[in-house]
């Protein structure tokens, strides 16, 4: 049997797993080695959106397994046709281009803003603005775009042309967005930021912006797309019209996969030798994403996934009455981020492992905030269980 210290033998130390090691899921229980089962308000990080081996899944990459795993993109597959033409009918897209990750849609959506900035109004306009506290991925672009010293400290030289502003703060975004700007990238919900919504007012300034100065909006719905607020995605809540999307994560609910979504005006400078992919767009990783977004999309898991919202909301919103553990709760859909109150014990990692040793997997966010970000179909009865769970662990730290 593997075990937890040969991780630790044998991998790059950028990541520090918890101690037991998983080997099967079923919906939202995970099992580990010694067969523990354990209660997932985690999904990965909000990507086993449909649970862990959903049965129709499961049957989708069975099947697609045995016809064809890949092709180059000299030729096009069935399953990536299909899902592109899905994806642009229940969106604003025109056109898609498939990667394998969140960082990949990011940075194609990146070249392509600039390769449009540059080809309609030449040379001089290049320029993206982001925001403080973004996550974008771990690219030395999508590092660069979230900025923080944390994440770029010693990778220098990072990509140039990027700016960077304070999240939901209006003042002064007029200095950011001029006629110098390319695009703007914006998640709609910072995700990893602990579940900060954006303003509705500072969207519209910074749509107004960008029309005044032909800049084109970047929405990175990779973690806030597919379902997790309860829209398809985020943007459809927001009443705005993006030039690009990016996708992953949930896209997939496991299988690697990103997409990114355009116009047809927008994205029709990117040709042949412009970009490209060896995987993205594999027919494995369509297959399964096409079953994905149609199921995700009915109207029954997205209006499904509001009244479970208020459901964590009611029994967060007790706990918190009872143990006065939470500075705030906050939450998109099925995405909800708790600043917790710290206090002597109380501190993120050891509600981490005291959430393992109850049997919880729970989530990380910056800011001091646990994540919850469940299967969007948990049951009802689930939910109160997991809420147990986590009662008793902050209690334990209480205590
Ligand atoms: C996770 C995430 C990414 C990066 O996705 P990867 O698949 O890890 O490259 C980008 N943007 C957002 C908003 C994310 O949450």
């Amino acid at each position: 049997m593997v075990t937890r210290s040969e991780f630790t033998k044998y991998f790059l130390p950028v990541y520090n797993p918890g101690q037991f090691i998983p080997t099967k899921g079923k919906g939202s229980f995970v099992w580990d080695q010694k067969n523990n089962k354990y209660l997932d308000f985690a999904s990965g990080i909000a990507v086993s959106s449909l649970g862990h081996c959903h049965p129709d899944l499961v049957d989708a990459l069975n099947q697609q397994s045995k016809k064809l795993w890949h092709l180059s993109n000299y030729l096009t597959n069935e399953p990536a046709i299909k899902l592109a033409k899905t994806l642009c009918k229940k969106t604003f897209a025109e056109k898609v281009f498939f990667s394998n990750s969140g960082a990949e849609a990011v940075e194609a959506a990146v070249k392509t803003a600039r390769k449009f900035a540059h080809n309609e109004y030449g040379k001089g306009k290049s320029n993206i603005v982001a925001f403080d506290d973004a996550f974008h991925g771990r690219t030395l672009l999508t590092i660069a775009l979230n900025g923080s010293k944390r994440m770029t400290e010693g990778f220098e030289p990072l990509p140039k042309g990027i700016i960077q502003h304070p999240y939901n703060q209006i003042d002064g975004l007029e200095n950011c967005i001029n006629d110098k700007t390319a695009a703007v990238i914006l998640e709609l919900v910072q995700g990893e930021a602990g579940i900060i919504p954006a303003q509705q007012k500072f969207v519209n300034a910074i749509k107004r912006l960008c029309k005044q100065h032909n800049v084109l909006i970047i929405i990175d719905e990779v973690q806030s797309g597919v379902g997790r607020t309860g829209h398809l995605f985020a943007y459809e809540k927001y009443k705005i019209q993006p030039d690009i999307v990016c996708s992953a994560k949930a896209l997939g609910n496991g299988m690697p996969i990103g997409a990114m979504l355009t116009s047809t005006k927008v994205g029709k400078y990117m040709q042949p030798g412009a970009h490209g992919s060896t995987y993205g767009g594999n027919p494995l990783a369509c297959a399964v994403a096409f079953e994905v977004i149609n199921k995700i999309s009915k109207k029954s898991i997205l209006n499904g996934v509001q009244k479970k919202e208020k459901r964590f909301l009611d029994g967060l919103n007790k706990i918190n009455a009872s143990l006065n553990c939470f500075d705030e709760i906050r939450s998109a859909g099925l995405w909800i981020g708790c600043k917790l109150r710290v206090q002597s014990k109380l501190n993120l990692d050891n509600l981490m492992q005291a959430a393992y040793s109850n049997k919880l997997m729970i989530l990380k966010a910056n800011n001091n905030t646990i994540r919850i970000a469940p299967s969007l179909i948990i049951e009802d009865k689930l939910i109160d269980e997991g809420l147990e769970r986590l009662k008793k662990s902050i209690q334990q730290l209480l205590d």
